[in-house]
């Protein structure tokens, strides 16, 4: 199918799209990779009257690390930030995770900030970013403000942005020293959709054992939660065989509710749940050990 009839807007400056966001309000939809509006107008579950296609706008596809975080520009595809060396050094967390977003063409026009605008539950970044407790950037012609994950994500594919305001960037904050992260996830084939992921992060003590361990969950669980399951691991040590890991698991599949689909039974994705979880926090750990290793040595 071909979309519907749109009128198509190609601003040259943030405030220029703003206007024009203003100017169609809810009849409107800022364009940027196209790689999930397309597909939707396409299908015609999406039929804005008003496209605002932002990729003419200059200053949005730049990737700045400070001491405290990482922050993406709205223009910076999946690409450019997995290959971007400083930000994984920062983070390693975010190309742990950019690694699992699609394949390498929808990544080359994708965008990162896309991905957490778009609230797709089946998304590797919008997970990312809630478990790093990030933030993004919305401006319109009211101004900018600084929305928290929390506040962002309301449910599948709906957030708090209002129809005239653009995110202009996504802060990802560097997680505190000693955390080990970790993504892993079944798909059908590397790339497609997860079944279920999970996006892990532990923190160890001084003497090396799990001090703090959290998770979010791609395809399981609401959108923007953050599930603690120190509780089942704590002090256990990175090598720990999988018996010891397994509680964090069986934790983790009490407090995420998953859905069945045409990909997987609800038995399934929890069996999922519990394994992948396990496993995630014993990689995560591993990691944690090896960079506190890296910095004694
Ligand atoms: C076959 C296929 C497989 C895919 N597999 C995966 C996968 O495994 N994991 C995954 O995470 N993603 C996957 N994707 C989606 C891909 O990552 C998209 O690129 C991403 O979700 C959206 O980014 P985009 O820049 O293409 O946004 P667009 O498609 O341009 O926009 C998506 C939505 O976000 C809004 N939006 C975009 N940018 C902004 C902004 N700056 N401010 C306000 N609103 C904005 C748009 O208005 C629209 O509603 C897949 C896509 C396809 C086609």
């Amino acid at each position: 199918m071909k979309p519907a009839p749109f009128t198509y807007h190609r601003p040259r400056s943030v405030p220029e799209a703003l206007q024009v966001l203003a100017d169609v309000g809810a009849d409107g939809k800022v364009l940027a990779g196209g790689q999930s509006l397309l597909p939707l107008m396409s299908m015609r579950l999406a039929s804005p009257a008003h496209l605002v296609d932002v990729n003419e706008v200059p200053d949005l596809a730049d990737v700045t690390v400070t001491d405290d975080a990482v922050r993406v520009g709205a223009l910076v595809r999946h690409a450019a930030l997995e290959r971007h060396d400083a930000a994984a050094a920062a983070i390693p967390l975010l190309r742990q995770g950019l690694r699992h977003v699609a394949h390498a063409t929808i990544r080359n026009r994708g965008t990162t900030v896309g991905s957490i605008a778009h609230a797709d539950p089946s998304g590797e970044m919008p997970a990312v970013l809630t478990l790093l407790d990030g933030t993004v950037t919305a401006a319109s012609v009211r101004g900018e403000r600084e929305i928290g994950v929390r506040d962002l994500f309301l449910g599948a594919l709906e957030t708090s942005l209002e129809p005239d305001e653009l995110v202009v960037a996504a802060t990802f904050p560097r997680p505190a020293a000693g955390t080990g992260t970790a993504v892993l996830e079944v798909a059908r084939r590397h790339g497609d959709y997860a079944v279920v992921g999970v996006v892990a992060a532990v923190r160890l003590d001084d003497a090396g054992a799990v001090a703090q361990a959290r998770a979010s969950f791609v395809t399981a669980g609401e959108l923007g939660t953050v599930v603690d399951l120190t509780d089942a691991v704590r002090g256990v040590h990175p090598d720990a065989p999988p018996p010891d890991w397994a509680a964090a698991g069986d934790l983790a599949d009490g407090l995420v509710d998953v859905d069945a689909d045409i990909h997987a039974t609800v038995e399934y994705r929890r069996q999922l749940v519990r394994v992948l979880t396990a496993r995630a926090l014993q990689q995560a750990a591993r990691e944690a050990a090896d960079a506190i290793g890296r910095d004694a040595a």
